[in-house]
């Protein structure tokens, strides 16, 4: 079925095409420009009078989306007592149903803030990706993987398992992928095992690497890589203690970096050294991390943050300008899971469209689009968010989802969790 968009404002590269079209076909983008005579088959988007400027719907490159019931836990708290005392103890109490519930909840925050893609490491695949389905998102759901308890080897199974029985449904929107933890909470038998069956299927890795200081000397990327695990497409995220050598690496056999600006900084783990990176030439996304380490999940904080802090970090006020952290929350994060067709508004690319409301003040008169999206932006600027076609978010609402059926089984649930 076909879709029209009229008298939409689109960004364009830099620039804003005004009162342009978009027409959408089986959730893809037909047709994109300036105005058109075709008047309407279906209209797809009331305007409600109000100046709506499409752009590509965000990509968050790192998240733990099961973990919508422990915001606020452990705050304050350093990073091993935040994640051994805390985290890893609530995290044992949460159930099937719990886990569907927090991702429903993770995705209406992400769809709010124009997010439309995330790729995520948790666990209970069937009740993720039970969700992602039902809401509508686009999500590369990675089994978080770690070998140091009598479970191993049926983790890996399962993820083996979600593999062969979701990847490439809902209309391609679920990609399953594999996600060891860490080189810390993984052996390097454990991570080459991985890695094994990540290169025979194809499949994407996503592991966090050298986030805390104490890692910085325990391994070191080439020999991660000697080992394989950079063999296949691979999202390593945090780098903070990435060195000179390691970002060597990471350009060597084109692994991406999520950076998480905000969850590196609440937890004390530092700066990552991305101005560097992105000066290799190091693919570079964004992420917003979990809800207990950030605690929200909104792109547009994250582009405002990684914008400032490396300028402050390298005093060097050309450093990560705003197109640069408007890419990674886009385009950076499409070539980070291999998918080249999100990530852009063109012809020929899905339908995942974030709408802002351009006449929010703090937008207003949004001259500069990119600037003033990353510096004067923010989630609540967006009034409606569009995955393959479908809408997800629209002004105020989820269409496909009972909102207060949902948050009603989530809070009965998040009571007893906290008892
Ligand atoms: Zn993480």
């Amino acid at each position: 079925m076909k879709k029209f968009i009229d008298n939409i404002h689109i960004l364009k590269d830099e620039t804003i095409i005004e009162n342009g079209f978009i027409e959408i076909e089986d959730g893809i983008i037909s047709n994109i420009g300036e105005s058109s005579n075709n008047k309407a088959n279906t209209l797809a988007l009331d305007l409600k009078g109000k100046r709506i400027l499409a752009i590509p719907g965000m990509i968050n490159s790192h998240t733990h989306s099961g973990m919508a019931a422990l915001k606020g836990a452990g705050d304050d708290l350093p990073f091993e007592q935040w994640l051994f005392q805390t985290i890893i103890p609530l995290e044992e109490q949460l159930d099937d149903e719990m886990i569907y519930l927090s991702t429903m909840i993770s995705q209406m925050e992400m769809a709010r803030n124009g997010i439309t893609t995330f790729v995520d490491m948790y666990m209970m695949l069937d009740s993720i990706i039970k969700a992602v389905d039902e809401f509508g998102m686009r999500a590369y759901i990675c089994r978080g993987l770690q070998d140091d308890s009598l479970e191993d080897g049926q983790r890996l199974q399962k993820n083996i398992k979600a593999y062969e029985k979701y990847h490439g449904t809902a209309n391609g929107r679920i990609s399953v992928g594999f996600g060891p933890h860490s080189p810390y909470l993984c052996s390097k038998e454990y991570l080459k095992k991985i890695a094994d069956v990540a290169q025979e299927l194809n499949a994407l890795i996503h592991i966090h690497l050298k986030e805390s200081q104490k890692e910085s000397h325990q391994y070191t990327f080439r020999e991660l890589a000697n080992i394989g695990l950079f063999n296949t497409q691979t999202i390593a995220a945090h780098c903070v203690y990435a060195d000179s050598d390691d970002i060597q690496v990471l350009k060597e056999f084109n692994v991406s970096v999520a950076h998480n600006p905000s969850s590196n900084l609440k937890l004390a783990n530092g700066i990552a050294p991305i101005e560097k990176m992105h000066q290799e030439g190091v693919n570079v996304c964004l992420g917003t991390d979990s809800v207990s380490s950030n605690n929200s999940l909104d792109l547009f904080k994250e582009m405002l943050l990684a914008s400032l802090i490396h300028k402050g970090e390298t005093k060097d006020p050309q450093a990560i300008p705003a197109i640069v952290s408007f890419k990674m929350a886009t385009s950076n994060g499409a070539n980070a899971v291999g998918q080249k067709n999100i990530g852009l508004l063109e012809k020929g690319m899905r339908a995942d469209i974030a709408f802002l409301d351009m006449d929010n003040i703090n937008l207003f008169p949004l001259i500069k689009p990119i600037s003033n999206i990353v510096y004067s932006g923010r989630g609540s600027d967006v009034i409606a968010t569009m995955v393959d076609g479908d809408f997800i978010y629209y002004f105020g609402t989820y269409p496909k989802i009972n909102e207060e059926a949902i948050k009603k089984q989530f809070m009965e649930k998040y009571v007893k969790l906290y008892k």
